[in-house]
């Protein structure tokens, strides 16, 4: 009786319709755009095998390959033209199995994450932590690099506390949280000193280290952000903030701690870089393009599922619901999967080179590189013609969701943080489609912690849908959009009106 009660409740959940929508026009491409996105959406099935299955994707590593193959077969897959452009080349890495302990004074495991492009230390390797001393100067610092053969060095003034901010702010005293900053501040600073002291990593191994120790602590319970090192011989690893506070108190009590660590990492040379492009070609303005655009590349801490996992599935879904929906563009709809966008706006810089017929017809394009939630905001970049072509192509759209977002043209420019600025720099107008940024900014950019169980899709799902009409209304739309750039405001640090920042050219090999 409970089985078939229980079955007949999801039979009944199964055949409840998507909630009803109040279009505001009768156009029946925005209904079916609407129903594949939201009725039939595959983002669950392509965030497993992009998040879950292929996992992180370093520039430089065979997880940004993979990655790369796998878009080529899912358009092929589809009946989408797609390719992929070799732009230039980067550092190879791949790295392997990582095993970390205390061993001394007591024993506890250790939570650890191998900063990017580390060497690895060839089977398991055990030795003291030591932090520099707080008398080290200049002068004295040849004595001490003398004592470090073998030991692991602490890089970062470990922090006072490591609960989240906003938790520490509602539950302490004021004068508990005033405390606290200026400890760490103070502590910050005399750090500074410390490494300057030291000069340089190149220092720390020609010294013989056999490691060195960082931690770079997000702000929220369990998070750190996780970024590159330019070690040549000794790993280099992220210790998680509790843990790195563990060994440098032990350290400064003269406990002196031991650690173990058995990391696995190769470098592969030099490896090819690419952007994949797909591609549905204009039946009336072939050569005017409205783009979708988002990067592929992540950091390698978790599996970059908002950075920039949803923005990948947002387009890469947002093009699958055009080609059953909209097979026959008026205007040539393009998706850019950028490469390296987290080593310097890489790929979409390279594009943008290489493709001057691109920015030249571009109607407009549309970036996503902030997380999931939905999109609250889509800012028009300073570009006077958004306040008059984006509300008629939000117009279209099922009025809840019009209600969700805010239109912010003609805006102002956002000169940095994502792809969109390698267009911009050349005033081809790509604009962002943002979602809610302070979690985040805490939680998931660049840390640990960015993996698959933090998407929403429900809102992954209505924003592909929502980028799709977007879009279709961009590629409609019986006129070009100017790309005069509005009035600008006064930037208080310069005095100067705001500008579109200066193109960059793209970083198409590794540094030296
Ligand atoms: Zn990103």
């Amino acid at each position: 009786m409970l089985r078939s009660l229980t079955l007949l409740a999801l039979a009944l959940l199964a055949a409840l319709p998507v909630r009803a929508q109040h279009f505001p026009t009768d156009d029946p491409v925005i209904r079916q755009i609407w129903a594949e996105g939201m009725e039939n959406s595959q983002t669950e099935l392509l965030a497993h095998h992009l998040i879950d299955v292929i996992g992180p994707r370093l520039a430089g590593s065979p997880g940004l390959e993979q990655a790369q193959e796998w878009l080529l077969e899912t358009y092929a897959d589809w009946g989408i033209p797609a390719r992929k452009e070799q732009y230039g080349t980067w550092t190879g890495w791949e790295a392997g199995a990582l095993h970390a302990e205390m061993t001394a004074p007591r024993v506890a495991p250790l939570t650890v994450e191998l900063m990017a492009y580390s060497p690895g230390t060839d089977g398991p390797v055990e030795g003291p932590v030591v932090m520099p001393p707080a008398n080290l100067t200049e002068a004295n610092a040849a004595d001490w690099l003398a004592t470090l053969e073998g030991a692991f060095v602490l890089l970062d003034a470990p922090e006072p506390m490591c609960r989240a901010e906003q938790e520490l702010v509602a539950n302490a005293r004021p004068e508990t949280v005033a405390r606290l900053d200026s400890l760490r501040a103070a502590a910050r600073g005399e750090w500074r000193q410390r490494l300057r002291a030291i000069g340089s990593l190149e220092a720390l191994e020609a010294a013989g280290i056999a490691g060195t120790l960082n931690s770079r602590w997000s702000g929220g319970w369990g998070a750190n952000k996780v970024f590159s090192t330019n070690n040549e011989r000794a790993v280099a690893l992220d210790v998680s903030c509790e843990d790195y506070g563990l060994l440098a108190r032990l350290a400064a009590s003269g406990n002196a701690p031991r650690i173990r660590v058995d990391a696995e990492a190769e470098m592969r040379g030099t490896v090819p870089q690419f952007n994949v492009i797909a591609e549905m070609r204009g039946t009336e303005l072939p050569d005017e393009y409205v783009l979708l655009s988002a990067h592929l590349d992540s950091w390698h801490a978790a599996t970059g599922a908002t950075d920039n996992g949803t923005g990948t599935l947002v387009m890469l879904e947002a093009m699958r619901i055009l080609k059953e929906t909209y097979p026959n563009p008026r205007r040539t709809i393009l998706v850019g999967h950028w490469g390296a966008e987290e080593m310097g706006l890489i790929g979409s810089g390279s594009f943008r080179e290489d493709h001057p017929e691109v920015v030249e017809g571009l109607q407009v394009g549309f970036n996503q590189d902030n997380g999931t939630w939905r999109f609250e905001r889509i800012e028009g970049q300073g570009f006077l013609g958004t306040a008059e072509h984006l509300p008629k192509w939000m117009a279209a759209v099922p009025t809840d969701i019009q209600a969700q977002v805010t239109i912010e043209v003609p805006g102002e420019q956002n000169n940095r943080g994502s792809d969109h600025t390698s267009f911009t720099c050349a005033e081809a107008p790509v604009l962002r489609l943002q979602s809610p940024y302070d979690e985040y900014r805490q939680y998931t950019w660049h840390t640990n912690l960015d993996t698959y169980d933090k998407i929403v899709f429900d809102d992954l799902k209505q924003n592909a849908t929502l980028a799709a009409m977007l879009v279709y209304g961009a590629s409609e739309d019986p006129e070009r959009m100017s790309r005069e750039p509005a009035n600008l405001p006064i930037n208080p640090r310069t005095g100067e009106p705001r500008a579109f920042g200066p193109c960059r050219a793209p970083q198409r090999e590794p540094r030296d």
